[in-house]
């Protein structure tokens, strides 16, 4: 379970964290105020991950093999965990900001 940035209880599970980046944020269970994963985490994830697909699509060429090509998958949900599931929630704008 992942803290809330108001009232530090650990109120968020992985899934409903992973679940913030698609539904927006997110109420907090024991005090209500919304909490979201920082957009700077989500850059870096998304970053992360189209720079890992081209060099599987480099690899995929390269090898003649497009199983590599199947590596995104694989590298999405590594880019989720290090950046999104590891980072702390921000519970303004402001916390975005000053990270
Ligand atoms: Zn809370």
């Amino acid at each position: 379970m992942h803290p809330c940035p108001h009232c530090q209880q650990p109120t968020f599970s992985t899934a409903r964290k992973v679940l913030l980046l698609w539904l927006g944020p997110g109420l907090c269970s024991a005090c209500n105020k919304p909490a979201f994963i920082p957009l700077r985490n989500v850059a870096i994830a998304v970053f992360a991950w189209v720079i890992l697909s081209w060099l599987l699509i480099a690899t995929t060429f390269y090898m003649r093999n497009v199983l590599f090509l199947l590596g995104s998958i694989p590298a999405a949900m590594l880019a989720i965990d290090l950046w999104l599931v590891r980072a702390p929630l921000a519970g303004d704008l402001d916390d975005d900001i000053q990270h």
